[in-house]
């Protein structure tokens, strides 16, 4: 067994030096109720850099602890079961994993999966079939407004990641008729219009942004699904409509601040705001969980339908998930960032 003990302790750009591997063993014996796990995949998510705070700044995240084994989502398979609903070879996830190699959880902290719902992908539970899925589906019903004819122009910002890869994609499936993505690079770009069925995208490292946005949503702009915050939200608002919609994903440039979330809008953005009456609530995917079943098959059938495009960005090995955090966190990914821990 190997697991991953984490060692930050301070505000700033997470780094892989901030986790370290140990070699340890877990317990011979697994107790009536519990089952022993080896981990197949593990995902790595923006959230996780709150959670390397002593205050996460949420209610509903704990901090990591310095010196202890770090947790987060997770796929594994059963190999050993005192569980009555769990047999060895089922196939189970967690929002909790540790990050280990194996281990002895509750079986009633698991989720069985249906692997035949993602085509044997098992990854995607971690992303476009779990929480990222759920993330864009629900947060462009439950805040997007978006309706069939309405002729709506969606803006995606971090459009190339887990999120925002599928949240273009279901607003145009929902029924946006024009979807424009904002990504870090050209190739995130081209694969966006290219594979995802984006209309256009704009590298907001390159060029002006202002400028591209405006030629590209000469209607102006009726739905922004940010995953972002900072100076590219303050450029998609001043191009966003009256009676418009932000979907407040996200605000990852503000994470490695010590701001509140969500981060206040600078008094200019704040007044185009108001006086345009564009909304933006706060968005929490985990405050749908009621929905989270129905919506999971609605997203399954989208994948096996082929109208929601996949892509991950996997990294192999235990001993690298520190790194493959640092990279997601500065866009090192496409889609979904995924760690593979054994096959
Ligand atoms: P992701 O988008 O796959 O990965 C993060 C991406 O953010 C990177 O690939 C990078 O792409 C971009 N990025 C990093 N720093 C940036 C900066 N300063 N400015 C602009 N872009 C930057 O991650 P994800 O898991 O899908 O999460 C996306 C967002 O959704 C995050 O804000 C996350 O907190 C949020 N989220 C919210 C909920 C919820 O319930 N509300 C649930 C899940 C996730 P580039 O190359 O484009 O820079």
């Amino acid at each position: 067994l190997f697991d991953f003990k984490i060692i930050l302790g301070k505000n700033g750009v997470p780094v892989a030096e901030n986790f370290r591997l140990e070699q340890s063993t877990i317990a011979d014996t697994v107790q009536a109720g519990q089952v022993r796990v080896r981990t197949l995949y593990l995902s790595v998510d923006p959230y996780m850099r709150c959670r390397m705070n002593e205050d996460t700044g949420s209610d509903y995240l704990q901090p990591w602890q310095l010196s202890e084994v770090a947790d987060g989502g997770g796929v594994g398979v059963v190999e050993e079961s005192k569980h009555d609903n769990l047999a060895e070879g089922d196939f189970v996830t967690s929002f909790t994993w540790p990050w280990q190699t194996a281990a002895i959880l509750d079986g009633s902290s698991l989720q069985k999966l249906v692997p035949q719902l993602v085509n044997g992908r098992l990854s995607y539970f971690l992303g476009a079939a779990g929480i990222t899925g759920l993330t864009a589906l629900l947060g462009v019903r439950e805040k997007g407004h978006v309706a069939v004819g309405a002729d709506q122009t969606m803006v995606v910002s971090g459009a190339a990641g887990a999120c925002g890869s599928l949240a273009g994609q279901i607003g145009r499936l929902e029924g946006c008729s024009r979807v424009v993505g904002i990504a870090g690079t050209d190739e995130k770009c081209s694969i966006l219009v290219q594979e995802m069925g984006f209309d256009a995208a704009i590298n907001y490292k390159k060029g002006n942004v202002a400028e591209q946005l405006r030629e590209l949503c000469p209607g102006g702009v009726d739905v922004y699904f940010d995953n972002v915050g900072g100076d590219i939200s303050d450029t998609v608002i001043s191009q966003m409509n009256q009676n418009s919609h932000i979907i407040l994903c996200g605000q990852i440039s503000q994470y490695n601040k010590d701001v509140p979330y969500p981060p206040p809008l600078p008094p200019d953005t704040e007044k185009i705001r108001k006086e345009r009456n564009i909304t933006r609530e706060r968005f929490l995917v985990l405050n749908y969980m009621d929905k989270q079943e129905a919506s999971i098959l609605q997203l399954c059938q989208w994948i096996q339908e082929g109208k929601l495009k996949v892509r991950e960005t996997m990294v192999e090995g235990l001993a690298n998930i520190g790194a493959a955090f640092q990279s997601m966190m500065s866009g090192g990914n496409i889609g979904k960032q995924i760690v593979l821990v054994s096959k």
